[in-house]
């Protein structure tokens, strides 16, 4: 098998070792690349050092038809990309169109939010001392940017740190998941049809060893971060004076009011814990139901989750796949295991098979038992009634986490208390908690992280306002 090479400076690059890639489904090879060395990840940030004011620079003009040709490329190249991220990631094909088509939409939108980033003029004669002065504010980049990527999103994700640097004018290096760099490298090809100077991106498929080098360097000054919480912390721990976004993880609820539409409810929250195997930052793990309708909507739930297709994710009907690993499918059945010791019911699923594990439902779950306090990343929600709105409200917030809430409802009242009480990046009204649009702000509070993206929030967060005051008016 070819082994791939890596994008250096803009350049395709061989470094000193390989690795494999394998499909979580079937254990097969889907392909090898090349790993950089030492020295060519100093070369790398070096290369983005040095055109970092060329990019600052460079005619938005350019920086949108970069955006703008990639976007298209994505598009014509759909079913093979969602092909390969299916086979790196063992993400069913349905839910890797899905997010092709996504990372179209990313790219176009930073193409268009591009055009539209400009300055602003603030008169200053407000006040007589200031008679006279008018103050232009920009947006400058910080400078080069270290984007690190999970696994669960292995194109989108990048999307969303690449397309926002390009945008602003900041070169990027991605150091892309260890189970799923090839769509990122491939993602590389795109970029280096474009007309982007050399070094502005990179794409450095290195250990994790050797990303302490990426991390640290002082001159990639922001480093954008989406994975789990505990590696996010402990990275931006070593790094204080670093402009630090992160993106992590959460244990997300959806809330069933006794209003809502309760087949609507059940159909989502089914597919929204289950579909990448539960695998999403905004997965629902935790459903608080309203104590009237809570029989009435586990009877529609439990014939919704068993209904879910399960299987090899090469085929187009699949809805639930494997997990990216046989170690995560093994944690998430000791963490059920632990929960069923302490008390749990299984309603539906709780067994695994080599990487897979069937979309699990738990009711009676402890308090402390790690599938209600951590994140679980697999296909596993539990069950949890509320004597009211205020209680279902109440343990929504009692998490250390605070990324998205889902609350199905018809009443408007309920909708924006929900806004002002729930401690979360972000409130979806009327369905899961996992729903993203890719131009709106994302990001959560708490253990969840700090920033946020979204095109035009993450542009503001590359950036930092610098203001000119022109004297003599
Ligand atoms: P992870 O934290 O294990 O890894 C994330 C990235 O960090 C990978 O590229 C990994 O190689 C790298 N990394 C690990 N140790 C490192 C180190 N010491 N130095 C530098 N880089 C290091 O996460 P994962 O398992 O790939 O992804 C799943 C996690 O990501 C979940 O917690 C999920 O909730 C979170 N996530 C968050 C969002 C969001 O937008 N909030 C989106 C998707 C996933």
């Amino acid at each position: 098998m070819d082994v791939r090479t890596f994008w250096l400076a803009g350049r395709p690059a061989t470094g000193d070792s390989e690795l494999i890639v394998t499909n979580p489904h079937d254990g097969r090879e889907v392909g090898r690349h090349s790993v950089p060395t030492d020295a060519q990840v100093e070369e790398a940030i070096a290369a983005a050092h040095a055109v970092a004011g060329q990019a600052a620079a460079l005619p938005v003009h350019v920086r949108a038809e970069a955006l703008a040709h990639i976007s298209r490329r994505i598009a014509e190249r759909a079913d093979e990309i969602a092909h390969l991220i299916t086979a790196e990631n063992g993400k069913p094909i349905l839910w890797a169109r899905g997010e092709v088509t996504r990372a179209v939409a990313t790219f176009r939108f930073a193409a268009e939010e591009a055009r539209r980033w400009s300055g602003s003029v603030q008169r200053l004669d407000t006040e007589p001392t200031a008679a006279g002065r008018l103050a232009y504010v920009s947006r400058v980049p910080y400078g080069p940017v270290l984007a690190i990527t999970p696994f669960n999103f292995p194109l989108n994700l990048v999307a969303h740190k690449v397309a926002p640097a390009i945008a602003v004018g900041a070169p990027v290096i991605v150091k892309p998941a260890p189970a799923t760099p090839l769509s990122s490298l491939l993602l590389g090809d795109l970029l280096a049809e474009t007309d982007l100077p050399a070094g502005m991106f990179s794409v450095l498929p290195v250990a994790n060893e050797r990303a302490a080098a990426l991390v640290q360097d002082p001159r990639l000054p922001v480093v954008s971060f989406t994975g789990s919480a505990p590696v996010g912390y402990s990275i931006a721990d070593q790094i204080p004076r670093k402009h630090v976004t992160l993106e992590l993880g959460g244990n997300a609820a959806a809330v069933v009011l006794a209003d809502a539409d309760l087949d609507w409810a059940a159909q989502r929250i089914a597919l929204y814990s289950n579909y990448q195997a539960g695998q999403s930052c905004i997965a629902v793990q935790r459903v608080i139901v309203e104590q009237p309708i809570y029989d009435a909507f586990v009877e529609r739930l439990l014939p919704a989750v068993s209904s879910l297709v399960t299987g090899d994710p090469a085929d187009e009907k699949t809805q639930v796949g494997p997990l990216v690993s046989e170690s995560a499918a093994e944690r998430v059945e000791a963490w059920v295991q632990e929960a069923v010791a302490a008390g749990a019911k299984v309603l539906a699923g709780g067994t695994r098979e080599g990487t897979s594990f069937a979309p699990t439902v738990l009711s009676d779950v402890p308090q402390d038992a790690k599938v209600a306090r951590e994140e679980v990343f697999g296909p596993v929600m539990i069950l949890q009634p509320a004597a009211s709105i205020d209680e279902a409200y109440a343990m929504v917030n009692d998490s250390k986490y605070g990324l998205q809430a889902g609350v199905f409802t018809r009443s408007l009242d309920a909708a924006f208390r929900a806004n002002r009480e729930l401690e979360v990046g972000g409130v979806i009204i009327g369905d899961a908690p996992s729903y993203r649009a890719d131009q709106m702000p994302y990001g959560g509070v708490k253990d969840s992280g700090i920033g946020r993206e979204g095109l035009h929030s993450a542009m503001a967060d590359l950036t930092y306002e610098k203001v000119m005051v022109v004297t003599g008016l």
